[in-house]
């Protein structure tokens, strides 16, 4: 527990699944806040809410999980923000401010923003953390740890406001930077959304070859297949959510890797051995970056432990 001051009196979470359960127990954990209080669509989420007491209030009536927040943070999938916005906005305190952890922000912003009433403050946020498991028992209160959280603020945003927003993501362990929508969006789609959808497609084609059976590909899968399954398991709703709401920037980056998939086959087909050498040397010095920057762990198997929990 911090010694801090709570930073706000009363947190709303709109959607407890993994991220927004992971926000209420790190905000607990760390004394962010006063008060949690938490809404979702699902009744049975809620009642694990409860079950589990990582909020004050998990009672399923909207407009009193509203009443009196300081900070409201929608962390529902980007297909649906603007319609639960919507819902949210005759309740919104005026001085709140209204957040969200949605993977794609130019998307969000334009969903968003016309339903923000006067006085509300919208701070868009992407806490660039997560796992491959849904709901709110997946939920841990360390996820956020010296993780990036990425706020998208429009010109027009109260500077003081993105201030205490970004003070808050820090008190849960994140190291916080500001960027455009847009970029957000193209940074996102070459580190997250292209490397998500290679690995739908690898374990699908997998699924579908008929040399290889299914047995095998199981049974042999720690050569490789098994790194891209556990990324190919992620929540379906959430990844197709992403590819339609960052259409654009994925389909830019597809084209980049799909030209680079086909020099590198042209290097296979030529007998090429130094081009694929120097290739895979600078592949191998980028991950020795990401492990030097405290993003992951030298351990094989990217750290995990085997016994299929989340970290
Ligand atoms: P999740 O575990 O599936 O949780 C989403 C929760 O929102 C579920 O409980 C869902 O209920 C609820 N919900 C859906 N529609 C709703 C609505 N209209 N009103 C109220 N609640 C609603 O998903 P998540 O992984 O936490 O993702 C939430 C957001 O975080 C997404 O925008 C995602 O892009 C972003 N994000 C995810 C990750 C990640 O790695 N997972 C990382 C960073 C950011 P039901 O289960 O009944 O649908």
């Amino acid at each position: 527990m911090s010694d801090a001051a709570p930073l706000f009196n009363k947190l709303c979470l709109i959607g407890l699944g993994l991220i927004g359960s992971s926000i209420a127990r790190a905000a607990r954990a760390r004394n962010a806040v006063r008060e949690i209080a938490a809404y979702d669509a699902s009744p049975q989420v809620l009642a694990r809410v409860r079950e589990l007491g990582i909020a004050d209030d998990a009672s399923g009536d909207l407009s009193s999980a509203l009443a009196g927040a300081d900070l409201v943070i929608l962390c529902v999938p980007v297909g649906s923000i603007g319609a639960v916005a919507r819902t949210c906005a005759p309740y919104l305190e005026r001085g709140a401010i209204l957040s969200d952890v949605g993977s794609v922000k130019g998307s969000v912003t334009a969903q968003v923003a016309p339903h923000v009433p006067p006085g509300v403050h919208f701070v868009p946020a992407h806490p660039l953390a997560g796992t491959e498991y849904s709901g709110p028992d997946s939920g841990f209160s360390t996820l956020f740890e010296n993780r990036w959280c990425l706020l998208t603020p429009t010109p027009d945003t109260d500077a003081g406001m993105v201030e205490v927003t970004a003070e808050f993501w820090k008190r849960l362990g994140a190291k916080v930077e500001a960027t455009t929508p847009e970029h957000h969006d193209l940074a996102l789609a070459v580190t997250s959304h292209l490397p998500h959808l290679i690995a739908f497609n690898i374990v699908g084609t997998a699924a579908h070859l008929e040399t290889v059976t299914q047995s095998e590909v199981i049974k042999f899968s720690a050569s490789g297949f098994r790194d891209f399954t556990r990324i190919a398991a992620s929540d379906p709703t959430m990844w197709r959510d992403v590819f339609l709401h960052n259409k654009d920037a994925v389909l830019d980056m597809l084209g980049r890797f799909n030209a680079d998939l086909k020099s590198l086959q042209g290097m296979i087909e030529q007998g090429d051995g130094q081009g694929l050498f120097d290739l895979f040397t600078r592949t191998r010095a980028i991950r020795k970056g990401i492990v030097e920057q405290g993003q992951d762990t030298a351990a094989p198997d990217f750290g995990r432990p085997h016994d299929g929990k989340a970290p």
